[in-house]
């Protein structure tokens, strides 16, 4: 006889849940080293510890690392080229994500600042903080 599987404190789904219905992102904290972090998980990455809260994340962050995607999903086939972004929230957690507003490497830069803006398209959608100016022409 098998135990049955620890239910996790955080799922995909609620954080799906959080960013369709709920216009907010939903991450946990470690109560033991408080690291705060958007992947679900049954105990924390860093320290292993199982007593973890669930943590509103910051709705602002910087780009870590992104993409632009010519060539998308069915889900997006009328946006491309746009942006696939990975973006470290302040305060804490790194989510993946997609900027319409970008649809070349030209109109990003790594560190920039964005934001989430709640869509009803699928995925976490971001956008520049602050719109600045147009990019230059090469
Ligand atoms: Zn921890």
């Amino acid at each position: 006889m098998t135990d049955p599987l620890p239910s996790a404190p955080h799922t995909i789904a609620e954080f799906v849940r959080g960013y369709e219905e709920e216009s907010r992102l939903r991450g946990f904290r470690c109560r033991s080293c408080g690291l705060v972090t958007a992947t679900w998980g049954l105990a924390c990455s860093r320290c292993g510890a199982r007593d973890l809260e669930e943590a509103a994340l910051a709705g602002t962050g910087r780009v870590v690392a992104f993409t632009i995607l010519s060539v998308p999903g069915d889900e997006f086939l009328n946006d491309a080229p746009y942006a696939y972004v990975v973006v470290e929230l302040d305060g804490g957690g790194r989510v993946t994500g997609w900027m319409p507003s970008v649809r070349s490497d030209s109109e990003l830069a790594l560190g920039a600042r964005v934001r989430f803006v709640p869509s009803y398209r699928p995925g976490v959608q971001f956008q520049p903080e602050s719109p600045g100016p147009p990019p230059a022409a090469p």
